[in-house]
């Protein structure tokens, strides 16, 4: 769940409780604070079926239940207990065979909790000696994750899934764990990473800011970038959040 689900849903809890309210309701919230909580767990139980003859069965001991209630009852029990001890050492034993020999394992993408867009600066420079033009990025990561370094990558205008493709355009992206990753539209012109005043990065630990220079490479007499240019007005667009489905399409008249 992103940080903004979390956020709407919260907003719907608490507004305002009964102060008059009788013990019965109190007692029947409860009541149904408790069936809910049980749900969830049976929802998640790996173990837990409900078989054709509307019954309940654990695939663990292979035990049938009239209900879900002697159900949970069951998962409380000797049996059950001994069975969940033994599937467990018998896993762990699996993972110790398993480990170290599949080097080439697919890495799973890492579900942190994000917690939101970072703060950024973006400043618009020109080398009147070079004539060539370029973008400073600054990105805050005041709450970076311990052992984690921002990092940044490019991706073509096709690569990208959140806008329609313009191959005018590509993106810079910049991502920092547990903060979600931004991108800017920037013009589709050769990056210049001929010397470290044209292209750098840089992660200053003391104010907690990422740093990104690209330099675009000069592609006619003036130095304005081929095919438009910078964005209307100049700035880059505000940052795209990723995954994000793309904007609607706009209104017809
Ligand atoms: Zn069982």
């Amino acid at each position: 769940m992103s940080f903004m689900d979390a956020r709407e849903h919260g907003s719907k809890i608490g507004g305002g409780g009964v102060a008059s309210a009788s013990q019965g309701a109190v007692d029947r919230r409860e009541r149904l604070r408790r069936l809910a909580l049980e749900t969830i767990d049976l929802a998640k139980d790996p173990y837990f079926m409900r078989n054709h003859l509307g019954s309940y069965e654990c695939k663990l001991c292979l035990t049938m239940h009239a209900n879900e209630g002697n159900y949970l009852a069951h998962t409380q029990g000797k049996r059950h207990q001994q069975n969940l001890a033994k599937r467990a050492a018998r896993d762990a034993k699996d993972a110790d065979a398993s480990f170290g020999k599949s080097k080439t394992a697919t890495i799973q993408p890492r579900k942190t909790m994000k917690i939101g867009r970072p703060g950024y600066r973006v400043t618009k420079q020109y080398d009147r000696r070079t004539r060539q033009r370029s973008l400073l990025f600054q990105v805050d990561y005041p709450e970076r994750e311990l052992g984690t370094k921002p990092r940044y990558r490019f991706m073509s205008a096709y690569e990208q899934k959140v806008e329609a493709w313009d191959k005018r355009y590509q993106y810079v992206l910049f991502a920092c764990e547990p903060y979600e990753t931004i991108g800017f539209k920037i013009p589709n012109v050769d990056v210049d990473k001929a010397g470290r005043d044209k292209f750098f990065t840089h992660w200053d630990e003391d104010v907690k800011t990422y740093t990104c220079q690209l330099t675009f490479r000069r592609v006619d007499g003036d130095g304005a970038p081929r095919g438009g240019g910078m964005p209307r007005g100049g700035i880059p667009p505000p940052p795209m959040v990723g995954g994000l489905p793309p904007p609607p399409p706009p209104p017809v008249r």
